[in-house]
Protein backbone atom coordinates (compact mmCIF):
# COMPACT_ATOMS: atom_id res chain seq x y z
CA UNK A 1 0.00 0.00 0.00
CA UNK A 2 1.31 3.50 -1.21
CA UNK A 3 0.93 6.25 1.89
CA UNK A 4 -1.54 8.60 -0.12
CA UNK A 5 0.42 11.21 1.80
CA UNK A 6 4.10 10.03 0.28
CA UNK A 7 5.15 12.73 -2.04
CA UNK A 8 5.76 11.29 -5.53
CA UNK A 9 9.46 12.24 -6.05
CA UNK A 10 10.30 12.43 -2.07
CA UNK A 11 13.80 14.81 -1.75
CA UNK A 12 16.51 12.54 -0.20
CA UNK A 13 19.74 13.78 1.48
CA UNK A 14 22.22 11.23 1.92
CA UNK A 15 24.07 12.10 5.20
CA UNK A 16 28.16 10.88 5.56
CA UNK A 17 29.89 11.27 8.27
CA UNK A 18 33.70 12.23 7.50
CA UNK A 19 36.63 11.69 9.80
CA UNK A 20 39.99 11.72 8.45
CA UNK A 21 38.61 10.83 5.22
CA UNK A 22 40.91 12.45 2.24
CA UNK A 23 41.71 8.85 0.78
CA UNK A 24 38.37 7.89 0.07
CA UNK A 25 36.32 11.14 -0.50
CA UNK A 26 37.17 11.30 -3.95
CA UNK A 27 35.49 7.99 -5.04
CA UNK A 28 33.02 7.59 -1.87
CA UNK A 29 31.51 11.37 -3.91
CA UNK A 30 31.81 10.24 -7.44
CA UNK A 31 29.60 6.74 -6.22
CA UNK A 32 27.30 8.69 -4.08
CA UNK A 33 27.14 11.22 -6.79
CA UNK A 34 26.53 8.79 -9.65
CA UNK A 35 23.57 6.97 -7.47
CA UNK A 36 21.78 10.49 -6.61
CA UNK A 37 22.02 11.52 -10.25
CA UNK A 38 20.52 8.10 -11.47
CA UNK A 39 17.63 8.40 -8.94
CA UNK A 40 16.80 11.96 -10.07
CA UNK A 41 17.11 10.73 -13.77
CA UNK A 42 14.43 7.91 -12.88
CA UNK A 43 11.92 10.84 -11.63
CA UNK A 44 12.32 8.75 -8.07
CA UNK A 45 13.78 11.64 -5.89
CA UNK A 46 13.22 15.28 -6.14
CA UNK A 47 16.07 16.86 -8.27
CA UNK A 48 16.54 19.22 -4.76
CA UNK A 49 17.71 16.05 -3.20
CA UNK A 50 21.50 16.80 -1.96
CA UNK A 51 24.53 14.79 -0.76
CA UNK A 52 25.61 15.77 2.52
CA UNK A 53 28.70 15.54 3.78
CA UNK A 54 29.52 16.25 8.12
CA UNK A 55 33.20 16.98 8.69
CA UNK A 56 33.59 15.75 12.19
CA UNK A 57 36.67 18.00 13.37
CA UNK A 58 39.01 16.15 10.82
CA UNK A 59 42.65 17.45 10.87
CA UNK A 60 43.85 16.21 7.20
CA UNK A 61 41.97 17.31 4.08
CA UNK A 62 38.58 15.90 4.17
CA UNK A 63 37.16 19.55 4.69
CA UNK A 64 38.98 21.38 1.97
CA UNK A 65 38.01 18.79 -0.79
CA UNK A 66 34.33 18.88 0.63
CA UNK A 67 34.38 22.67 0.02
CA UNK A 68 35.74 21.66 -3.30
CA UNK A 69 33.09 19.47 -4.47
CA UNK A 70 30.50 21.87 -3.25
CA UNK A 71 32.05 24.34 -5.82
CA UNK A 72 32.41 21.48 -8.36
CA UNK A 73 28.63 20.26 -8.13
CA UNK A 74 25.67 22.10 -5.68
CA UNK A 75 24.50 18.40 -5.15
CA UNK A 76 27.26 17.79 -2.76
CA UNK A 77 27.03 20.05 0.41
CA UNK A 78 28.62 19.93 3.30
CA UNK A 79 28.46 20.84 7.25
CA UNK A 80 32.18 21.09 9.41
CA UNK A 81 31.81 20.73 13.07
CA UNK A 82 34.14 22.62 15.36
CA UNK A 83 35.99 19.45 16.52
CA UNK A 84 35.63 15.85 16.44
CA UNK A 85 32.55 14.28 18.17
CA UNK A 86 32.42 11.12 17.47
CA UNK A 87 30.49 9.29 14.67
CA UNK A 88 27.33 9.15 16.51
CA UNK A 89 27.15 12.89 16.91
CA UNK A 90 28.57 13.79 14.19
CA UNK A 91 25.84 11.75 12.16
CA UNK A 92 22.81 12.68 14.52
CA UNK A 93 24.56 16.52 13.29
CA UNK A 94 23.93 16.14 9.96
CA UNK A 95 20.69 14.42 10.22
CA UNK A 96 19.10 16.89 12.51
CA UNK A 97 20.61 19.39 9.77
CA UNK A 98 18.79 18.21 6.75
CA UNK A 99 15.59 17.41 8.44
CA UNK A 100 13.58 20.61 7.60
CA UNK A 101 14.79 20.11 3.72
CA UNK A 102 14.02 16.67 3.22
CA UNK A 103 11.58 14.02 2.77
CA UNK A 104 13.51 11.34 3.77
CA UNK A 105 17.57 11.02 4.67
CA UNK A 106 19.75 8.28 4.38
CA UNK A 107 23.15 7.70 6.40
CA UNK A 108 25.82 5.79 5.23
CA UNK A 109 29.80 5.57 5.74
CA UNK A 110 32.62 7.55 4.12
CA UNK A 111 34.61 4.77 3.22
CA UNK A 112 31.31 2.58 1.47
CA UNK A 113 31.70 -0.58 3.03
CA UNK A 114 27.99 -0.15 2.81
CA UNK A 115 27.09 -0.58 -0.43
CA UNK A 116 25.54 2.66 -1.68
CA UNK A 117 23.14 0.24 -4.09
CA UNK A 118 21.05 -0.55 -1.76
CA UNK A 119 19.69 3.09 -1.69
CA UNK A 120 17.19 2.35 -4.32
CA UNK A 121 15.93 -0.66 -2.38
CA UNK A 122 15.54 1.65 0.73
CA UNK A 123 13.39 4.18 -1.32
CA UNK A 124 10.90 1.26 -2.57
CA UNK A 125 10.34 0.83 1.12
CA UNK A 126 9.95 4.28 1.98
CA UNK A 127 7.40 4.47 -0.85
CA UNK A 128 5.47 1.48 0.67
CA UNK A 129 4.87 3.52 3.31
CA UNK A 130 8.18 2.52 5.66
CA UNK A 131 9.51 5.16 7.82
CA UNK A 132 12.46 3.37 8.93
CA UNK A 133 13.99 1.25 6.66
CA UNK A 134 17.28 -0.62 8.72
CA UNK A 135 20.21 -1.99 6.50
CA UNK A 136 21.49 -4.95 7.68
CA UNK A 137 24.61 -6.71 6.65
CA UNK A 138 24.49 -9.92 5.37
CA UNK A 139 27.63 -11.30 6.41
CA UNK A 140 30.45 -9.84 8.52
CA UNK A 141 32.92 -11.70 5.65
CA UNK A 142 35.97 -8.61 5.61
CA UNK A 143 35.70 -8.14 9.12
CA UNK A 144 38.88 -9.64 11.50
CA UNK A 145 37.29 -12.15 13.10
CA UNK A 146 38.49 -10.26 16.53
CA UNK A 147 35.89 -7.40 15.12
CA UNK A 148 33.29 -10.04 14.04
CA UNK A 149 33.12 -12.13 17.52
CA UNK A 150 32.85 -8.79 19.55
CA UNK A 151 30.43 -7.67 17.36
CA UNK A 152 28.27 -10.66 17.94
CA UNK A 153 28.84 -10.18 21.59
CA UNK A 154 28.06 -6.34 21.51
CA UNK A 155 24.22 -8.07 20.43
CA UNK A 156 24.47 -10.58 22.67
CA UNK A 157 25.26 -8.28 25.76
CA UNK A 158 22.17 -5.64 24.73
CA UNK A 159 19.78 -8.21 23.74
CA UNK A 160 20.30 -9.54 27.94
CA UNK A 161 20.18 -5.99 28.84
CA UNK A 162 17.28 -5.94 27.14
CA UNK A 163 18.14 -3.00 24.78
CA UNK A 164 16.24 -3.65 21.66
CA UNK A 165 18.42 -2.95 18.24
CA UNK A 166 18.47 -4.29 15.16
CA UNK A 167 21.31 -7.35 14.35
CA UNK A 168 23.43 -6.86 12.24
CA UNK A 169 22.07 -3.41 11.73
CA UNK A 170 25.05 -0.06 12.04
CA UNK A 171 23.49 2.98 11.11
CA UNK A 172 23.09 2.47 7.35
CA UNK A 173 19.30 3.68 7.54
CA UNK A 174 17.01 5.56 5.65
CA UNK A 175 14.47 7.68 8.38
CA UNK A 176 11.73 10.11 7.14
CA UNK A 177 11.50 13.52 8.04
CA UNK A 178 8.72 12.54 10.33
CA UNK A 179 11.15 9.72 11.98
CA UNK A 180 13.65 12.25 12.15
CA UNK A 181 11.33 14.43 14.11
CA UNK A 182 10.53 12.13 16.72
CA UNK A 183 14.19 11.39 16.90
CA UNK A 184 14.56 15.16 17.60
CA UNK A 185 11.99 15.14 20.75
CA UNK A 186 14.70 12.78 22.65
CA UNK A 187 16.58 15.77 24.57
CA UNK A 188 19.51 12.95 26.44
CA UNK A 189 22.93 14.27 25.75
CA UNK A 190 24.60 10.63 24.95
CA UNK A 191 22.01 9.60 22.30
CA UNK A 192 22.27 6.14 21.16
CA UNK A 193 21.32 5.85 17.55
CA UNK A 194 20.93 2.26 16.73
CA UNK A 195 18.50 2.04 19.84
CA UNK A 196 16.69 5.57 19.37
CA UNK A 197 14.79 4.64 15.85
CA UNK A 198 13.77 1.39 17.57
CA UNK A 199 12.51 2.77 20.21
CA UNK A 200 10.71 5.61 18.14
CA UNK A 201 8.63 2.86 16.64
CA UNK A 202 6.77 3.80 13.31
CA UNK A 203 6.71 1.43 10.21
CA UNK A 204 9.96 0.05 9.56
CA UNK A 205 11.62 -2.27 7.22
CA UNK A 206 14.88 -4.11 6.87
CA UNK A 207 17.22 -4.47 3.66
CA UNK A 208 19.92 -6.93 3.59
CA UNK A 209 23.12 -5.92 2.25
CA UNK A 210 26.43 -6.68 1.59
CA UNK A 211 28.90 -5.54 3.51
CA UNK A 212 32.48 -4.75 1.79
CA UNK A 213 36.00 -4.51 2.63
CA UNK A 214 37.05 0.06 3.37
CA UNK A 215 38.23 0.48 -0.12
CA UNK A 216 40.97 3.27 1.48
CA UNK A 217 42.24 4.33 4.81
CA UNK A 218 42.22 2.66 8.13
CA UNK A 219 38.96 2.20 10.86
CA UNK A 220 38.49 5.14 12.91
CA UNK A 221 36.98 3.30 15.63
CA UNK A 222 39.16 1.48 17.99
CA UNK A 223 38.60 -0.98 20.60
CA UNK A 224 38.65 1.55 22.95
CA UNK A 225 36.34 3.72 21.48
CA UNK A 226 33.92 0.22 20.53
CA UNK A 227 33.95 -0.65 24.04
CA UNK A 228 32.33 2.75 25.12
CA UNK A 229 30.66 2.89 22.31
CA UNK A 230 28.82 -0.81 23.52
CA UNK A 231 28.74 0.67 27.59
CA UNK A 232 27.15 3.94 26.43
CA UNK A 233 24.14 1.61 24.32
CA UNK A 234 23.72 -0.26 27.52
CA UNK A 235 23.74 2.97 30.08
CA UNK A 236 21.87 4.96 27.98
CA UNK A 237 18.74 2.18 27.73
CA UNK A 238 18.58 0.53 30.51
CA UNK A 239 18.85 -0.13 34.17
CA UNK A 240 19.11 -3.75 34.24
CA UNK A 241 22.41 -3.54 35.81
CA UNK A 242 21.55 -1.13 38.62
CA UNK A 243 18.70 -3.91 39.07
CA UNK A 244 21.25 -7.10 39.35
CA UNK A 245 22.92 -5.30 42.72
CA UNK A 246 19.46 -5.71 44.18
CA UNK A 247 19.47 -9.34 42.83
CA UNK A 248 23.30 -9.77 44.02
CA UNK A 249 22.08 -8.90 47.31
CA UNK A 250 19.36 -10.64 47.93
CA UNK A 251 21.03 -14.31 46.81
CA UNK A 252 23.80 -12.88 49.35
CA UNK A 253 20.91 -12.24 51.89
CA UNK A 254 19.26 -16.12 51.15
CA UNK A 255 22.75 -17.31 51.69
CA UNK A 256 23.29 -16.12 54.70
CA UNK A 257 19.88 -17.55 55.85
CA UNK A 258 20.73 -21.30 54.60
CA UNK A 259 24.10 -20.67 56.34
CA UNK A 260 22.87 -20.17 59.78
CA UNK A 261 20.41 -22.74 59.31
CA UNK A 262 23.29 -24.94 58.36
CA UNK A 263 25.12 -24.00 61.66
CA UNK A 264 21.73 -24.58 63.71
CA UNK A 265 21.42 -27.98 62.63
CA UNK A 266 25.68 -28.55 63.51
CA UNK A 267 25.26 -27.10 66.49
CA UNK A 268 22.36 -29.03 67.66
CA UNK A 269 24.03 -32.51 66.45
CA UNK A 270 27.17 -31.24 68.84
CA UNK A 271 29.73 -30.37 66.02
CA UNK A 272 30.64 -26.62 66.80
CA UNK A 273 34.06 -24.44 66.37
CA UNK A 274 33.54 -21.29 68.71
CA UNK A 275 33.77 -18.60 67.64
CA UNK A 276 33.50 -19.35 63.81
CA UNK A 277 29.36 -19.14 63.21
CA UNK A 278 29.08 -15.15 65.15
CA UNK A 279 31.75 -13.77 63.18
CA UNK A 280 30.84 -15.39 59.50
CA UNK A 281 27.38 -15.04 59.88
CA UNK A 282 26.36 -11.46 60.52
CA UNK A 283 29.50 -10.65 57.70
CA UNK A 284 27.47 -12.57 55.34
CA UNK A 285 24.45 -11.24 56.68
CA UNK A 286 25.42 -7.10 56.78
CA UNK A 287 27.14 -7.68 53.35
CA UNK A 288 24.08 -9.13 51.96
CA UNK A 289 22.09 -6.30 53.28
CA UNK A 290 23.88 -3.75 52.34
CA UNK A 291 23.96 -5.14 49.02
CA UNK A 292 20.49 -5.28 49.19
CA UNK A 293 19.86 -1.57 50.00
CA UNK A 294 22.77 -0.43 47.54
CA UNK A 295 20.42 -2.12 44.87
CA UNK A 296 17.61 -0.23 46.30
CA UNK A 297 18.86 3.52 46.08
CA UNK A 298 20.19 2.10 42.57
CA UNK A 299 16.17 1.43 41.87
CA UNK A 300 15.81 5.08 42.75
CA UNK A 301 18.92 6.36 40.58
CA UNK A 302 17.71 4.34 38.11
CA UNK A 303 14.05 6.47 38.05
CA UNK A 304 15.98 9.51 38.51
CA UNK A 305 17.89 8.62 35.50
CA UNK A 306 14.94 8.05 33.57
CA UNK A 307 13.66 11.41 34.32
CA UNK A 308 16.36 13.45 33.64
CA UNK A 309 16.99 12.26 30.18
CA UNK A 310 13.02 14.15 29.42
CA UNK A 311 12.24 11.50 26.63
CA UNK A 312 9.11 11.70 24.54
CA UNK A 313 6.33 9.85 27.08
CA UNK A 314 4.52 8.95 23.51
CA UNK A 315 5.29 9.59 19.66
CA UNK A 316 2.12 10.93 17.82
CA UNK A 317 1.87 8.89 14.29
CA UNK A 318 -1.63 9.51 12.92
CA UNK A 319 -4.15 11.49 13.59
CA UNK A 320 -7.86 11.69 12.78
CA UNK A 321 -9.72 14.54 14.17
N1 LIG B 1 33.63 8.73 11.92
C1 LIG B 1 33.31 10.01 12.38
N2 LIG B 1 33.85 10.42 13.56
C2 LIG B 1 34.68 9.64 14.31
C3 LIG B 1 34.96 8.33 13.84
C4 LIG B 1 34.42 7.90 12.64
O1 LIG B 1 32.56 10.74 11.73
O2 LIG B 1 35.15 10.09 15.36
C5 LIG B 1 33.04 8.26 10.64
C6 LIG B 1 34.04 7.74 9.63
O3 LIG B 1 34.60 8.77 8.86
C7 LIG B 1 33.17 6.79 8.81
C8 LIG B 1 32.19 6.26 9.82
O4 LIG B 1 32.20 7.17 10.92
O5 LIG B 1 32.46 7.48 7.81
C9 LIG B 1 32.51 4.86 10.28
O6 LIG B 1 33.82 4.80 10.73
P1 LIG B 1 34.83 3.62 10.34
O7 LIG B 1 34.66 3.21 8.92
O8 LIG B 1 36.19 4.05 10.73
O9 LIG B 1 34.32 2.48 11.33
P2 LIG B 1 34.27 0.89 11.05
O10 LIG B 1 33.60 0.70 9.74
O11 LIG B 1 35.66 0.42 11.07
O12 LIG B 1 33.47 0.36 12.20
MG1 LIG C 1 34.11 1.53 8.03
Amino acid sequence: MVDALRPGQPTLSIVVPCYNEQLVLEESSRRLLAVLCSLVEARRISPQSFIYFVDDGSTDKTWSMIAAFHERNPLIKGLRLARNVGHQNALLAGLLGVRERIDCAVSIDADLQHDEGAISLFLEKYNEGADIVYGVRQDRFPDAPLKRSTALGFYNLMRIMGVKIIKNHADYRLASRKALEAVSEYKEFNLFLRGVFVDVGFRSAVVPFQVRERFAGKSKYSMAKMVSFALDGITSFSVVPLRFVTFIGLAIFIFSCLMTVFILVSVARGNVVPGWASTVIPIYFIGGVQVMLMGLIGEYVGKIYKEVKGRPRFIKDIELF
